[in-house]
């Protein structure tokens, strides 16, 4: 019998540690095993995906490539640049594949690919084999134990999470890689369509990964640069790789007493060089560190604190509680799919008339990527937010971290989301997260969107009346203002009374900080002196229309599926004067009159916590038609055009 020969497929898994689908592949014992990574247009073009995201992902593909030359100088990742859908159907037959092996993928997006990957392997004779890896448990398994249903609070995952079994415990990183077959590539590589391009913005050159072939420029198999994508350097100091938070992580562990009562609302979101908390979500993002590795790990230093009778914290607050909150909103996801990632046809999500709500298209029931400007007011307040100008340093602070480094910390992300949504702006939470869905290195479906529902009080978190302000809660942590200090520099001399509210400060105190406060943010100064905005709307005033919308919209009860969030007659239930979009009768889902217009289709077609000490010290809409399109950000289905060929 000839020995199998492997396709191993990298996706959500970039490390050699605790890998069970790498495990499976190896256990085959193959005659060859092709490490591959296929460079998909899907993330290139159809997702919201900033510099430094990309950045990360390339650190990390670079990483696991040298450790497993490392194994075997023969070997390393072969990042070949073309889709999977597309590319893996010829490579089976040119390496004469028998065997393809991943790590399963719950994404929606993930889905849909892997179930077209699945069918042409199928038809090509090869065997697949995936195991889940990304998460505690299978994140199918839980929702089978949850009833089929998505596990909508950290009990019901806990409670299922036993039903499924143990936490497996982690798998030997491997002592020897098989060699790879020869590197044949006699076919044509198929270019995807390069527009829509969702990251058009971000680039000073034109986008180029796709033009050196399938095994790139230099024929080489390694990952496209920055340049390549026609994009400036990361501005990030967050380095990705697995052997980069392997290391890191030992180095933390090592502080026992910090990891077995680690508190996670006790953290300082303030905190910075070292940051409070852990920062291992973007490497669990990209799989350059096992969730169930690090569990195991925290998990053995709290059971030995337990026995010698040292204090230890308990989930949900602890370490352990953090990484089974990921595991809730991965098995929610699993259940939901699409609907997930947005209100319309959203059986868990709350229908609140928000401003700047998605467009949808009613035939597919997505949302298009794009959204309606109801209050060219908002729109302004949206962006000022967005680009960290809203004249509450605090927030300002918040957002300009975010852009800069692309890691901030939960309790700033619950400022700023609460800030957006239900305790200021009153503007779509699906604006937010699409914002961090571009700006975050750990930008995870499923966490970003569950995280949003839950600080928007949409789903998982219902206290609305709960509100962060803008100013106190940055006291609490931020006395003297460092934070602000560093990330809106603007601001670095005023004096420590002004800090939060700079606006109140006496202009002879703004000359001597060298800042005038002043405008709306759009302009940086004022002859040789410094500007900063002036708040941009009053948070006491903002925060009252809120509750009131909020108590009405709770009061209304819709859910995303509901009939008449489905057929537009829910405005019907609303006041016209009532917050939001809400004026007139019959609306579209977005919440607009424009219905028909956007839609292309007929009608009927935690709160805050006390300090504690810290560790160690098309955002606007394309102007494209989006008439009928399919969605096609990051939650997007399969990029259905690839068009033109060209040799490799
Ligand atoms: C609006 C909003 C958006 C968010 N978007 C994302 C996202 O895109 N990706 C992401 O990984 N996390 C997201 N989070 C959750 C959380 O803020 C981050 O996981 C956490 O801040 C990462 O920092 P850390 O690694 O130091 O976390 P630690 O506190 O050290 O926790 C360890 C790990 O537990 C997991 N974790 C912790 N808190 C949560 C949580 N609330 N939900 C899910 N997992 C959690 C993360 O994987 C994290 O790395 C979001 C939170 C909010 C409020």
């Amino acid at each position: 019998m000839p020995k199998p020969r492997v396709i191993y497929w990298f996706r959500t898994d970039l490390r050699l540690h605790d890998s069970p689908a790498l495990k499976a592949a190896l256990d085959l014992k193959p005659e060859v095993l092709y490490p591959i990574w296929c460079w998909d247009s899907h993330y290139v073009y159809r997702s919201r995906v900033g510099v430094n995201r990309w950045q990360f992902l390339i650190d990390c593909m670079n990483d696991v490539s040298q450790s497993i030359s490392k194994i075997n100088k023969k070997s390393q990742l072969y990042v070949l640049r073309e889709p999977a859908v597309t590319l893996l159907p010829k490579l089976f037959k040119a390496w004469e594949i028998t065997h393809l092996v991943f790590e399963k993928d719950t994404d929606a997006y993930g889905r849909d690919r892997d179930a077209t990957v699945i069918e042409s392997a199928k038809e090509a004779g090869v065997e697949v084999i995936f195991r889940s890896g990304r998460t505690l448990w299978d994140s199918d398994e839980v929702a089978k134990a949850n009833g089929g249903k998505p596990t909508m609070n950290i009990k019901q995952l806990q409670t299922a999470g036993e039903k499924v079994g143990e936490i497996e415990p982690p798998i030997e990183t491997p002592k020897s890689f098989p060699d790879p077959g020869e590197l044949k590539l006699d076919f044509d590589q198929t270019q995807p369509e390069p527009t829509p391009d969702m990251n058009e913005k971000y680039r000073q050159n034109d986008e180029g990964s796709y033009n050196g072939g399938i095994s790139g420029p230099k024929n080489d198999f390694h990952p496209p640069t920055l340049e390549e994508l026609g994009l400036k350097p990361a501005t990030t100091p967050h380095r990705g790789g697995e052997s980069v938070i392997l290391e890191r992580l030992n180095s933390i562990l090592s502080d026992e007493q910090y990891t077995g009562t680690f508190e996670k609302p006790k953290t300082s979101p303030a905190a910075f060089e070292p940051q409070s908390t852990f920062l291992t979500s973007p490497y669990l993002h990209f799989g350059a560190l096992s969730c169930r590795y690090f569990y195991h790990r925290v998990e053995e230093i709290v059971e030995k604190r337990r026995k010698a009778k040292k204090p230890v914290s308990e989930p949900p607050t602890s370490l352990h509680g953090q990484l089974l909150f990921r595991d809730m909103y991965f098995a929610a996801q699993a259940v939901l799919g699409w609907s997930f990632g947005q209100t319309y046809n959203n059986s868990h999500c709350r229908f609140i008339p928000w401003h700047l709500p998605s467009k949808v298209d009613v035939s597919t029931k997505l949302v298009t990527g794009d959204y309606e400007v109801d209050d060219e007011e908002k729109e302004k307040q949206f962006k000022r937010w967005a680009e960290g100008r809203t004249g509450f340093p605090w927030i300002d602070a918040i957002m300009r971290q975010l852009r800069q480094e692309g890691w901030i910390h939960h309790l700033a992300r619950h400022s700023v989301a609460c800030f957006l949504t239900r305790g200021g702006c009153y503007i779509s939470w699906e604006r937010g997260a699409e914002v961090f869905e571009e700006l975050l290195i750990d930008h995870e479906a499923a966490c970003n969107i569950g995280n949003w529902q839950w600080l928007s009080c949409t789903a998982f978190f219902a206290q609305f009346y709960r509100c962060y302000s803008p100013v106190a809660f940055g006291k609490k942590w931020d006395d003297n203002g460092d934070y602000i200090r560093k990330y809106v520099p603007e601001l670095k001399d005023l004096p420590k009374k002004f800090i939060f509210e700079p606006h109140k400060a006496p202009i002879q105190d703004q000359k001597k900080a060298g800042v005038v406060v002043k405008g709306d943010g759009s302009q940086e100064k004022e002859g040789d002196v410094a500007m900063y905005p002036k708040p941009m709307l009053d948070f006491n005033e903002a925060r009252d229309v809120c509750l009131q919308g909020m108590k009405q919209a709770y009061h209304v009860g819709l859910y995303g599926n509901s009939p008449k969030v489905l057929d537009g007659s829910w405005k019907q239930l609303f006041d016209d004067s009532g917050e939001g979009p809400t004026e007139g009768e019959q609306g579209g889902p977005g919440g607009m009159l424009s219905f028909e217009e956007a839609d292309g289709t007929e009608e009927d077609g935690h709160h805050p916590a006390t300090p504690q000490k810290s560790k160690g010290g098309a955002v606007p809409g394309s102007p494209k038609s989006t008439r009928g399109r399919k969605r096609e950000h990051s939650q997007g289905t399969l990029d259905g055009a690839f068009t033109k060929s060209a040799k490799k």
